[in-house]
Order: C-alpha cells, then sequence, then structure tokens
C-alpha cells in the first residue's frame, strides 16, 4: 500500500467493502476521507461475554498494527496509539512484542470500566479532548477504527475483501466459542459450531447484552457488523429487559422517583454534554405532549449505553429505551439535533462514577456465562449463505447480479450508487445465487 496515493488506499478499501467492525457499520472509506493528528484503534472491547477484539489483537498484532499505519496514512495522523483493557494481557503482550521501532504508534491501557469503547469516552481517555455535543471524534482531530476493521484494512492491501466476520458464540451452547464465519451464515448454522444449543425455546442477544438486539430467528444471518451471539433462556433478565414494550416504557416514566441516579452515572453526562436522564423522565412523566422540542432533541446526546436502564435506575425504568424511542419518532419528523455546545467540562468525580465492568457481569445476571470462548480456526462451508445487500450505515447496495448466476467467493455482487453512502457487498462463498430480495441468497457448491 505504501507505493499507492491516497486515492488509491481509499479506493481498495472501498472496494473491498469495508465498515465499522465495532456496530455501527460506517463505511471505512468514508471515515478514512479526511485529515486527522491521531487515529486511535478501539481495543476496549467493554460488553461482558464479548471476546473478539482482546483475542484478534493477541493473534494477529502485526497486521493490526499494519491496517493502523495505512489508516494513518491515508489521514495524514502523525500519531497511532491501540487503546486496549489492562486484563487483556495477552494481547499486550502480543502488541509490545511488535512496537519496538515504531515511534509514532503506542498503547493506551484502560481500566475495566463501561462503556470504555464508547468513541467519546475513548477519545477523552486517550487525547483529554471532549468531542462537542452531537459530534464525531473527528471534530476534535481523531479518527477512531475498531480492532477488528483495522484487521479488514490490512486485509485489503493483501487484495482480500471483507468476506468473513469473527465473532464470539457464548451464553447456551455447548462449547463457547470465538470464530471467523462466512458473512451469511445463518445464526442456526454458527450455534452448531459451538457444539449447539442446551436449552429449548433459545433467545439470542445479537451483539452485546448492554447493546445487543434480541432475536429468536435462527435462519437470520451473520452480518459484517455482528461481534456477538448470546443464547439465553426466554426468561433471562436481559431478554424480559429488552423486549418491553415501549409504551410500557413511556407509561412507567410516571414512576420516576427523581433520585438522579441515571444522570450522575451516565458517560455522556459526565463529559459534560447536556444529556440529563431523570430530567426527560419527569418530562415524560407529565405528557409527552407537553415537552419542547428541545427537550426532546436532548435524546440525540444519547449513545444508547443503558447503563441508566440496567445499572442506574433502582426502580427498572428504561430511560434509554424512551430516548431510542424519542430518536426513531424525531427522524421521521426529519427534526435535526440543534444541540452542539463545543465548550465542554467533565462533571465532578467523573472517573469515580464510571461503571464496574466486572460488576455489570452480576448485575446483567450473567455471572454464569462469564467463561473464556477461545479463537478456533475453522473451516467454516455453510451450505448456504444470506447477504444483506445492507450491512452498513447508508442505503442499500443494489445487486449487480442475477438469479442463476454462478459467483466465486470476495467477488462484488452488491454495488453503491456512485457518490452515495454504503459499502459493496461481496461473495462470502462460492455458489450460485438463488434468490435475490433484500438479501442475496447463495447456495454453496
Ligand atoms: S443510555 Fe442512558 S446512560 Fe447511556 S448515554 Fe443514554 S442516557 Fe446516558
Ligand atoms: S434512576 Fe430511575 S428513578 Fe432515578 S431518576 Fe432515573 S429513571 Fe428516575
Amino acid at each position: 500500500m505504501e507505493s499507492k496515493s491516497r486515492e488509491e488506499i481509499l479506493k481498495t478499501i472501498k472496494n473491498a467493502g469495508i465498515v465499522g467492525g465495532g456496530g455501527a457499520g460506517f463505511p471505512t472509506h468514508i471515515k478514512y476521507n479526511s485529515r486527522a493528528e491521531t487515529v486511535i484503534v478501539n481495543g476496549a472491547e467493554c460488553e461482558p461475554l464479548l471476546r473478539v477484539d482482546q483475542q484478534l489483537m493477541a493473534l494477529k498484532p502485526e497486521e493490526i498494527i499494519e491496517g493502523l499505519k495505512i489508516a494513518m496514512t491515508v489521514t495524514g495522523a502523525s500519531k497511532g496509539v491501540i487503546a486496549l483493557k489492562g486484563k487483556y494481557k495477552d494481547a499486550i503482550k502480543a502488541l509490545e512484542a511488535v512496537l519496538p521501532g515504531r515511534k509514532n504508534i503506542s498503547l493506551h491501557i484502560m481500566g475495566n470500566y463501561y462503556p470504555a469503547g464508547d468513541e467519546q469516552t475513548l477519545v477523552y481517555e486517550v487525547t483529554g479532548r471532549i468531542v462537542p455535543e452531537g459530534g464525531i471524534p473527528l471534530s476534535v482531530g481523531t479518527v477512531v477504527s475498531n480492532a477488528v476493521t483495522l484487521y479488514n484494512v490490512f486485509k485489503a492491501s493483501q487484495g482480500e475483501p471483507v468476506t468473513c466476520r469473527p465473532l464470539t458464540v457464548t451464553g447456551e451452547v455447548n462449547n463457547p466459542v470465538t470464530l471467523n464465519v462466512p458473512v451469511g451464515t445463518t445464526i442456526r448454522d454458527v450455534l452448531s459450531y459451538a457444539g449447539g444449543v442446551k436449552i429449548d425455546n433459545p433467545v439470542i442477544i445479537r451483539g452485546g447484552p448492554m447493546m445487543g438486539t434480541v432475536t429468536e430467528n435462527l435462519e437470520e444471518p451473520v452480518m459484517k457488523t455482528d461481534s456477538g451471539l448470546i443464547v439465553l433462556p426466554y426468561d433471562h433478565y436481559l431478554v424480559k429487559t429488552k423486549t418491553r414494550d415501549i409504551k410500557v416504557n413511556l407509561f412507567h416514566t410516571k414512576m420516576c422517583e427523581m433520585c438522579t441516579y441515571c444522570t450522575m452515572l451516565c458517560p455522556r453526562y459526565l463529559l459534560g454534554h447536556n444529556l440529563q436522564p431523570h430530567l426527560m423522565m419527569r418530562i415524560i412523566g407529565y405528557g409527552i405532549e407537553k415537552a419542547s422540542i428541545d427537550d426532546l432533541c436532548q435524546a440525540y446526546l444519547c449513545c444508547q449505553c443503558g447503563i441508566c436502564s440496567m445499572v442506574a435506575c433502582p426502580v427498572d425504568l428504561r430511560p434509554r429505551e424512551v430516548y431510542a424511542g424519542i430518536v426513531m419518532e424525531l427522524r421521521r419528523k426529519n427534526i435535526t439535533n440543534p444541540h452542539k455546545r463545543k465548550e465542554l467540562t467533565p462533571r465532578p468525580l467523573m472517573k469515580l462514577r464510571r461503571t464496574s465492568a466486572a460488576g455489570l457481569v452480576t448485575r446483567l445476571e450473567l455471572a454464569g456465562y462469564d467463561v473464556k470462548a477461545p479463537w478456533k480456526d475453522m473451516d467454516i462451508h455453510p451450505g448456504k449463505v444470506i447477504i444483506p445487500l445492507k450491512q452498513h450505515t447508508g442505503i442499500a447496495c443494489t445487486p449487480s447480479v442475477k438469479v442463476g448466476d454462478r459467483v466465486v467467493k470476495g467477488q462484488i455482487i452488491g454495488n453503491v450508487p456512485e457518490g452515495a453512502t454504503g459499502a459493496y457487498v461481496h461473495a462470502s462463498i462460492s455458489g450460485h445465487v438463488v434468490e435475490i430480495s433484500n438479501s442475496i441468497i447463495i447456495d454453496g457448491e
């Protein structure tokens, strides 16, 4: 890549279909088409039970550093920082072994708190700068990329597009494991590679326990943004809390005790943003129709970390879910965020008010599932893959193949119109296209 121009590198990243591996799925070639002072590798992996980034950094340190170097070249950054928790000892050891001689790249060791991987928390932790309200890390000269993303950038430099996704499969499975599976593999198939499910009527959390979503549909496919599949019984606390109806959550706002714990522990409030969930609960409790647009738009400052709902509230109320509902409604009405304060100061005792990730495991009733999920290199050949045309922020891809076509692994099968926000999708196995809707289904050879 060193001999390539900036434009050629961006094109290589675009052609590989790389999106943010942390969950949001923002197209990487668009994120990197910017100028920054620092690139931060987000290796915090702060969600309980997930074991992807920490093991990838331990197994592929050179590759991640090469990916980081490419990101620094393309953004013009003079500094690269790999941020990870002190408890990821194998990863620290592996990275330290390959760092000597790379003067502008360093490690930043973090405590075991949640959400250490929240981009804005991470930027403050590493640079001491606070991203303005409604802003992005680039507002303070920083680009943040997840460890998986940078590994994919390295692979793109070797001519390999994104066809696989590493993810942790844990919870009620026989062999908790971390696997690199072809994008589009069904959840049912992935669970079989973890030795199968131990319970009847399993419910799956896609992603981490705090921010992940719930599904019971085992035919859903793995996407580029998936970091974990956590299998839980249908009556587990997390399942019940994540599936509670928004109308119930709204009704419950009337029961708010105004204890302010939700605000006191909110990581965005602690950074100095004007996000005060306890006030929002009171306003909504009086009747959402009486709330001002300015008050409702506070919801845009929420990162959906879930601390208010799942850690802070002593009476089981759900500020996070109420904020999520408000954001959906504001977007539907095309109302944008007016809150853009820039001169921010962290709140007193910020560091002391952080949420311990160790305590979180108990709070979420996950202690029994907090086990190793070792990385296993397996040859995985699903008989069929279902590749969604939208696995990223932006618009869905347009199919570039038709039913009956033979495709080979790595071939582009979904295009993004010129100038639009999106990321190409590729065939993750070789085979024949058997169906096209909002996904492309390929039967393997
Ligand atoms: S989910 Fe709750 S704690 Fe997290 S940022 Fe939003 S309001 Fe704050
Ligand atoms: S923590 Fe719960 S009860 Fe306390 S102010 Fe927040 S929503 Fe209300």
